[in-house]
């Protein structure tokens, strides 16, 4: 039932150590099931999306995020005639690389990683967590998921300078990803800008007058909802009216790249491959509003004098363990001892931070800084 243009799971390259089928799940499946049942994964659950401080119990952190990605994932993989089994992985594995506190705690890191002539980077880093710090089988190291998986890590939200990232050129970098990794860069767009609209309202960090005044897509659907059910709780007509959005993004996101594959007769994975751009958009009228969205939410979310103390916690959290580790390596635990004997101590001190919980970094931070 796959379209021309998906990927199809007998087609794959295959894993880095080969390994004999399962009898009752296909390569990709498997790489989903390797995913959930992944330490990385689990932590998840503990680390910030956009909110550090839980201002409720009904808050989205990074494990409920990705949960909702790959339930969008599937559902416009599934109306293309994708291989759903693919999206779902890349849905579950996209933000497995993230450091704890969110945005903030990214920056930080990558900033404090400059100091040294070093980066952070949360692809290339999810990629590392598979390939190597994952440790669950006696036969390899890591995962060992098929190369669509990991090259779908690297590739689904940038493209990555063939000449820059040697180390990546097994990843067909001068090659487009196939659809299934294209649409979880969008699917994530769809989750957290509705699911942060849903969040800051909630919190009473964002005042519904403000999302109808900021976000013209959500104003034009609550005028509707507001017809049909003037008697409704504000709160019931905030989520018709949200649940309109995002069935006008994902619908949307389905159309347009059904329109785009025929309009530029795409029929195999090749052709996705090898066209000059990614296919997998949402229309320009679309596109417009999912901006619209993302620019109301940094100003009024994201970049709020609310979240700004949490937001400058973070940094100082992440920034000052990171130089008590630069300055005292032998505090590090003995895993990360040991990598040091092999890597440098910067790219070492930052695998550990990366991997933190928000609840792991605080308690660290109060053992070695002496408190928040
Ligand atoms: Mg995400």
């Amino acid at each position: 039932m796959l379209a021309g243009y998906a990927v199809q799971v007998e087609h794959s390259r295959g894993r880095r150590f080969p390994e004999p089928p399962h009898l009752y799940r296909n390569d990709y499946q498997r790489d989903r099931d390797r995913v959930i049942h992944a330490r990385a994964f689990r932590r998840l659950e503990d680390k910030t999306q956009v909110f550090t401080r839980r201002y409720s119990d009904h808050f989205r952190n990074r494990l409920t995020h990705t949960i909702e990605v790959a339930q969008i994932t599937r559902t416009v993989a599934g109306a293309l005639a994708l291989n759903v089994d693919l999206a779902e992985v890349l849905a579950l594995v996209h933000d497995l690389g993230h450091p704890p506190f969110g945005h903030a705690g990214e920056k930080a890191l990558d900033a404090a990683m400059r100091e040294h002539g070093l980066f952070f980077d949360h692809n290339l880093h999810a990629l590392r967590i598979v390939e190597d710090f994952e440790q669950r089988y006696a036969a390899f190291r890591g995962l060992n998921l098929t190369f669509e998986v990991r090259e779908g890590i690297i590739k689904h939200s940038r493209d990555y300078d063939a000449a820059k990232h040697p180390e990546l050129a097994e990843y067909l970098l001068d090659q487009r990803p196939p659809l299934e990794a294209q649409l979880v860069d969008l699917t994530d767009e769809i989750g957290y800008n509705t699911a942060d609209l849903d969040d800051g309202y909630e919190a009473h960090l964002l005042t519904l007058d403000q999302i109808r005044a900021g976000v013209p897509v959500f104003e034009s659907f609550f005028c509707e909802v507001e017809q049909i059910y003037p008697e409704a709780p504000e709160k019931l007509q905030f989520n018709e009216a949200l649940k309109g959005v995002f069935n006008r993004l994902a619908g949307d996101l389905i159309t347009y790249t059904q329109a785009r594959l025929i309009q530029a007769g795409i029929e195999t994975l090749a052709d996705v491959r090898l066209h000059p751009e990614r296919l997998a958009a949402f229309s320009p009228e679309v596109e417009a509003e999912r901006k619209q969205i993302k620019d109301f939410l940094y100003e009024n979310l994201y970049y709020s004098v609310s979240l700004a103390g949490e937001k400058d916690d973070a940094e100082r959290i992440v920034t000052e363990l990171f130089t008590f580790w630069m300055n005292n390596p032998s505090a590090l635990p003995h895993y990360y001892r040991k990598k040091a004997e092999q890597e440098s101590v910067p790219r070492v001190v930052c695998d550990y931070l990366a991997g933190m919980t928000d609840h792991f970094i605080i308690e660290q931070y109060e053992k070695h800084c002496g408190g928040t």
